[in-house]
């Protein structure tokens, strides 16, 4: 009888509005080898306009993450958007990204990690690196894992860009130990 894994299921990036395609591109590749699993990308989503909140001039990320739920073709895909507006949510100033892990969806923003803190940096380099970590913490949450205090697990929450240069793009191992599912 054939086993199900449900790592065997598809992460599908969807760049919102214009985001640049070889850092999609290559986002992507490195999530396949990171989660082993097929990734695709979706072209030609646009940002929900109702999102917006002119008062903030940000975007509400829950009302991203529930469109990005109608974009889904099958309930095993797992969806990532990738924005580079300034997201929100009303607790809190900014967030580098939300996910809803009953929905399977999951949104990061390149506003903060593309704006601060370059100097000395290899721009190119810093901008990916931050833009992986961010995306591997916020599809982690679709596989159940939870925030971690651990200041160099990829699923510590950044209070700001230092926090996200400072970790890493692995789940440590309480996180592993926890999620069970990831060792299959
Ligand atoms: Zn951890």
């Amino acid at each position: 009888m054939e086993r199900r894994y449900p790592l065997r299921n598809k992460i599908v990036v969807v760049p919102l509005g214009e985001i640049d395609y070889i850092l999609i591109n290559r986002l992507a590749s490195r999530l396949v080898s990171h989660f082993n699993i097929g990734v695709d990308i979706l072209q030609g989503a646009k940002l929900p306009r109702e999102a917006y909140n002119d008062q903030r001039g940000q975007y509400y990320s829950t009302v991203i993450l529930s469109k990005l739920e109608i974009l889904k073709s099958s309930p095993g895909e797992k969806m990532l958007g990738v924005v580079d507006e300034d997201l929100y949510i009303p607790t809190r100033n900014f967030i580098f990204g939300e996910a809803d892990p009953v929905g399977k969806t999951a949104v990061i923003s390149l506003f903060r990690i593309k704006r601060e803190n370059y100097e000395m940096l290899d721009e190119e380099k810093v901008l990916f690196s931050r833009t992986l970590k961010e995306s591997i913490h916020q599809l982690g949450h679709l596989w159940g894992f939870a925030n971690c205090r651990n200041p160099k697990c990829v699923m510590y929450v950044p209070e700001n860009i230092t926090d996200v240069d400072r970790k890493g793009t692995k789940f440590c191992d309480n996180c592993l130990r926890r999620v069970r599912v990831w060792k299959l």
